[in-house]
């Protein structure tokens, strides 16, 4: 039976979410199954845990989300002074117990894991050099091309890749090689017998952090996790770098020069959790700027301001503010229901969206409402929300969108959609004004929404903005742009 997306509201989906604990004398599975748990955002469809206690190595992984994959019987196993830990989102085709991670597989220095999120562009041809090199592969991701990169000699991969010290292992001259030839998105937690690795991408496209708690050290997707868990966030793992986590300490070496930083956008305009901080900000309060913002650019002349929960909320707050009209709940969403496998019938396919959201017919009653969403990607669901709220007694509805028109697909990492499917790569504002049926249609300029960030960050920070722009900052190879390739890769090999 098919998986449908009749409750999931018109959004790109982050594909994962990362953790790693090196914690001797703590429970690093518990404490790795909680980090998780504030992460299940960044990918709902399966989860795992791997462990190593210096000389075995132990893994449980299952489709699902992570409270129903984890319950005592099967976290007890998972012993060990160091773990890592992932959340998976996949695409319809790729959802399948061979891809979930973290991988885990021996070498001939012992056990290696990782956790990826990202995704490489060069990933077809080093999955193509790996067979030739009579390297078998089980899945179709990337991540699984990564752990056989790494668990090779790194002369394999990279002539002249210098040794590093690594107590004979030389797993930090393996994961350089794997960094030298490796292009596109990447941010990885890896276990070894002795030692935790993270390593991010020379542009920094995906999030990854440092935390410290007591007898440790954490690294994740967001610092959200290191919170849950009561470790203290130190900082930023850096594009480029490579940091070893073990009974040293910390060890921090250059795994790749650094190019130009280029930090995911849409993990301020969506992806993070409003808690996260990334970049030096709290994402509640770059959201707040980028409604502020818009604000400034396309007033409305309305009554209320009513977001789009739960995501849209701080932009909500901000236009609030700038605009002087209150802020108000005008949907009432169901936070239980989750994805389902029970196909609905014609009616209920037809209302849909009524199934995730009503109206608050009491807040919304005579009422020109301007409805905050923070981003447009297909289309699909602003038409049933903006009829939510008229059938709900509101007068008018003006759709205000917190981030610019998506016209491009992402290919580092983000399921967005095809080309063909973006709304805004095929009509203009107004044809979508019109599609979805709004009173009044604008969007956050791409210059407003840098603006709004760096008025709340430091200003040096750039970031990829490709889906708004089409300016990849990684180069894109021409296959992978083909009709062809989108339906390949969001099917089949859309890894992690
Ligand atoms: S293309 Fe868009 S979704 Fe993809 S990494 Fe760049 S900003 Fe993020």
């Amino acid at each position: 039976m098919q998986d449908i997306g009749l409750f999931e509201l018109d959004r790109p989906r982050e594909e994962c979410g990362v953790f790693g604990i090196y914690a001797p004398g703590r429970d690093v599975a518990r404490l790795t199954f909680f980090g998780l748990f504030a992460l299940q955002h960044r990918g709902q469809e399966s989860a795992g845990i791997a462990t190593c206690d210096g000389r075995m190595a132990y893994i449980h992984k299952a489709m699902g989300l992570v409270s129903q994959v984890f319950d005592e019987d099967n976290l007890r196993p998972l012993k060990g002074h160091l773990a890592i830990g992932h959340t998976r989102y996949s695409t319809t085709g790729s959802s399948h117990l061979r891809n979930s991670q973290p991988y885990l597989i021996e070498t001939l220095y012992g056990p290696l894991g990782v956790a990826h999120n990202g995704n490489l562009t060069n990933a077809l041809e080093l999955r193509h050099s790996l067979l030739e090199r009579g390297v078998g592969l089980s899945s179709t991701t990337d991540s699984e091309v990564i752990t056989q990169i790494l668990a090779a000699p790194p002369e394999v991969w990279h002539h002249g890749t210098p040794d590093g010290d690594d107590l004979g292992d030389r797993w930090i001259a393996r994961i350089r090689a794997f960094m030298q030839v490796a292009q596109g998105a990447y941010s990885l937690a890896i276990l070894t017998r002795n030692a935790l690795y993270a390593a991010r991408d020379p542009h920094g496209l995906r999030p990854l952090c440092l935390g410290e708690l007591e007898g440790g050290y954490v690294v994740a997707s967001e610092s959200c996790a290191l919170a849950t868990i009561g470790a203290r966030y130190l900082r930023e793992v850096e594009p480029g770098e490579l940091v070893r986590i073990d009974r040293s300490g910390i060890t921090t070496v250059m795994g790749h020069l650094p190019e130009r930083r280029a930090l995911c956008v849409f993990e301020h305009v969506y992806f993070a959790r409003p808690d996260s901080l990334l970049e030096g900000k709290v994402i509640h309060k770059v959201r707040q700027a980028m409604g502020r913002q818009l604000a400034l650019e396309a007033p409305a002349d309305a009554d209320v301001v009513v977001p789009v929960p739960d995501s849209a909320v701080p932009a909500a707050i901000g236009y609030s503010h700038t605009s002087g009209l209150p802020f108000i709940e005008g949907l009432t969403k169901n936070r239980y229901i989750g994805r389902t496998f029970i196909q609905p019938d014609d009616h209920l396919r037809q209302v849909g969206i009524q199934l995730k959201f009503n109206p608050l017919s009491a807040n919304l009653e005579g009422k020109r409402v301007v409805l905050i969403d923070d981003s447009i990607v297909r289309g699909n669901t602003a038409k049933p929300l903006v009829q939510l709220l008229r059938d709900g007694g509101a007068s008018e509805v003006h759709l205000r969108v917190s981030s610019p028109p998506v016209r491009h697909p992402c290919f580092m990492g983000v399921d967005m959609a095809t080309k063909a499917e973006l709304i805004a790569n095929r009509l203009d504002v107004a044809g979508i004004c019109e599609q979805v049926g709004a009173d009044s249609l604008a969007y956050l300029s791409l210059e407003g929404m840098e603006r709004a960030i760096a008025e709340e960050q430091f200003p040096e920070q750039a970031h990829c903005n490709a889906c708004f722009s089409g300016n990849y900052p990684v180069r894109i190879p021409p296959w992978l742009t083909s009709e062809y390739r989108e339906k390949l890769v969001f099917e089949e090999m859309w890894g992690s």
